[in-house]
Formats: structure tokens, sequence, C-alpha cells
């Protein structure tokens, strides 16, 4: 789960890591109030998505005057921000968080996650901050530095050395990062974060480091351990048909192919996308019913998938084990019945019930190319999607 960048600020501000004062705005009236009520000179008007980049789509307004957090606020608040981390559609702007202005000496990167090849948090650091740290991690590998830390030993006197050494930072700087990294890592680890990434992490002109940006995901499995921080939750930020996936407990993630995906089993459904891919197109959602799935939680999985206006075509792919065939038959013919269906149906079943599945099928009418094995079912699919384009 993700969170606004404003929220992360608190979090971490009761961790005692250090981060400029603000106050988050739902109206230009309230970001107005709340600019007066911190006193200036500087303000930074920021809009709240759950993405970055905002900076370069003028999402982040650097102002001196109140007049001026007034019309960045007007001009920002209900806009539709488009950076690269949002897609080409963009995302629409919310809520504003206005904070004191920083004056920034130096911009660096740090951030930390779990890495699953050491079973460890890393802590990821480069000196070029502020930008796109992909495009550094692709142009300039060498300036970007990973250290991992002993879940036993917690963070080190050696951890605060070398990260302080990779970002150039003198002896009163590396003093500030010893107190900084150990409480960015104690809140990493106490709130079950799994990604955590400032960005920049400044030095200003008065030789303070600063948390000037934050990004914050937990790990959702573990939410259930801080209701606190599961109230943070922003669904207008989430993506509506992986919220109505949720409700049923399906396992969905939309992606930006064409071809929607019903599988059961989540390797399955790997090689389903997988082969997709091979016939040379690319899937729109991965989505995987799980094992012992009711006629109506298919049923819902279907619609899900309909409602995508990127999805051209379907490919039903199922091997009923525990999951019967019949099961998953009548819950597409359910759902076709209730919502239609408009694009091509390409349905590949085998397993338990697959005689039965297939009857239900056939004899509900409905327009579905019946496929063999799981190759034919993908070239299948493919070639229609081509045809009906
Ligand atoms: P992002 O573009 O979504 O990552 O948003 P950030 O919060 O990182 O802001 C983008 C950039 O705006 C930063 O890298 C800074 O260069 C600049 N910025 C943000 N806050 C301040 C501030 O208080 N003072 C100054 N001078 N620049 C700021
Ligand atoms: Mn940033």
């Amino acid at each position: 789960m993700n969170i606004h960048e404003y929220q992360a600020k608190t979090v971490l501000r009761d961790f005692g890591v250090p981060v400029p004062r603000g106050i988050p705005a739902f109206s230009v009236d309230e970001a107005v109030k709340a600019a007066q009520d911190m006193g200036g000179p500087v303000w930074v008007v920021k809009a709240q998505i759950h993405a970055g980049g905002r900076g370069k789509a003028g999402g982040v307004k650097v102002v001196k005057s109140i007049d001026d957090v007034r019309k960045e606020s007007q001009r920002i608040l209900g806009s539709t921000l488009v950076t690269h981390q949002t897609g080409p559609q963009g995302k629409e702007v919310r809520r504003l968080y206005i904070e004191e202005g920083s004056a920034i000496d130096k911009e660096f990167y740090l951030s930390m996650l779990v890495d699953r090849e050491s079973s460890r948090v890393a802590i990821v650091v480069s000196t070029e901050g502020g930008m796109n740290i992909e495009e550094v991690a692709h142009d300039t590998p060498e300036k970007i530095t990973t250290i991992t830390v002993d879940p036993v030993a917690n963070i080190c006197p050696h951890h605060v050395r070398r990260v302080s050494k990779a970002l150039g930072l003198d002896a009163d700087l590396q003093k500030q990062m010893s107190p900084l990294l150990t409480n960015l890592y104690k809140a990493f680890v106490d709130t079950d974060m799994a990604l955590l990434e400032i960005n920049p992490l400044v030095v200003t002109k008065d030789k303070k480091l600063i948390c000037l940006d934050a990004k914050v995901g937990f790990d959702s499995n573990a939410l259930f351990l801080h209701p606190k921080i599961a109230e943070l939750r922003d669904e207008t930020e989430e993506d509506e048909k992986e919220i109505e996936a949720s409700k049923f407990d399906l396992n969905y993630i939309a992606l930006d192919g064409s071809i929607g995906c019903m599988v059961n089993g989540a390797g399955l459904a790997m090689a389903t996308m997988d082969i997709i891919k091979l016939y040379g197109s690319s899937p729109a959602n991965f989505l995987d019913v799980g094992g012992g799935a009711t006629k109506e939680k298919v049923a819902a999985a279907f619609k899900i998938i309909t409602s995508d206006p990127k999805v051209k075509g379907i490919l039903v792919n199922i091997f009923g084990g525990i999951m019967r065939c019949d099961v998953i038959a009548e819950g597409v013919v359910a759902a076709v019945k209730e919502v239609g269906l408009k694009v091509p149906l390409v349905v590949r079943l085998e397993g338990t019930n697959v005689e039965l599945g297939k009857k239900i099928i056939k004899e509900s009418g409905l327009n579905v190319l019946p496929a063999d094995d799981l190759d034919d079912a993908a070239q299948k699919v493919v070639k229609a999607v081509k045809e009906a384009a």
C-alpha cells in the first residue's frame, strides 16, 4: 500500500527523522490558511498524488508570497498531472501539501528497500539526487552505492561512515547522518515498509540534513499489524478494478496490454502472460482466481476484465485441480449474460470436470473460440484481436 508524501513525512517525523514543517490542504482556502499559519517568507505548494516526477510536471512550486500560494494552489488543485510515473492518462490532484521552503545547497538520493537476494534491508544512496534515479542507474551506475544491513545488528557506525563517504559528507554532516539513518531504518522496520525513497535528501545552506521528499510503500500483508497506517489508505489513488478485485479476494494486477487473462494459479498466470508475449501481444492484467473459487467469484473476475476498455480480447486459461472447470464455465456464462461480450473470447479448459465445463459453454450459445492447449489458445486470442482491430 502506498501513501501520500505528507503522510509519509508524518510517519517519519514520529520516528525523529528531520522533515520540513508542512500542513496538508484539501481546498485553496485551506492552503492559504496553512501558509499564513506557518509563516513565510518561502513556501512550497506540492501536489499530493501517488506518483513521483511532480516537479517536472509543474506539481511542485516554490513561492514567496501568500498571493502566489493562492495562485499556484488554484492552478494545481483539481488539475491532472502527467508524470513519468502516472502513465499518459495522468492523475487528478485532490490534495495539496503546503510546506516551508528550504534553501538547498545539495540534493542527494537515499532509499531503503527489501533486497530479496541478501534477505536484508538495502540502503541505496547517490550524490545524484532530485532527478530521475532510473536514469542515473542506467547511465552512470557507478554513482549509486548499495549497502545491506544485518537485521540482528541494525544500523552501525560503519553504515553511517559508508553512506557519508558515498555522499561526500564532512564530519558535521556525518554526525547528522547517524541519527537520520538509524531513525529511517527503525521507521522502515517497525512499520513494515516495502520501500522508502527520499529524493531528494538535501543539505540546506545552513548545513542541515533534511528529507525534502518522501515516498513510502508498505507491505500489504503486514498492514493488519499497523491499523493506524492502514487508515492512511487513499482509495481514490488506486486502480478501481484492483479495489473491486480485493473485495472478492482475487489476485489482480492491472497492466498495459490488450489481452485480458483469467487464470488459476500464479505460475500458470505468469506462463500465460509469457506466451501471449511470445505470440506478439501483451497482457492487460494478471488475474489469478485462486484454487477454490466460487461461481460468483469467477463472475466478478470476468466482469472486472470486461470493464477494462484496454481489453480487446480475453483468454480464459484454467487447469482444473481443486478448481473445477464446470464452476469456471458457469461463472463465465453468468457474467456474460449480465454484462455482454464485445471482444473475442478464447477458452482453454483442462482437468477436473473438463467435459462438463465445455458442455456448459457450448450449450450457453456464447461465441467462444475453443482451444486445445495453452499454445493453441494464445495463438488464437492474439490472432482474433489482430483481426478485430
Ligand atoms: P517530485 O518531483 O515528485 O519528486 O517532487 P519533490 O518533492 O522531489 O520536488 C521536486 C524538486 O523541487 C526537488 O528536487 C527540489 O529541487 C525542488 N524543491 C522541493 N522543495 C523545495 C524547497 O523547499 N526549496 C527549493 N529551493 N526547492 C525545492
Ligand atoms: Mn522527489
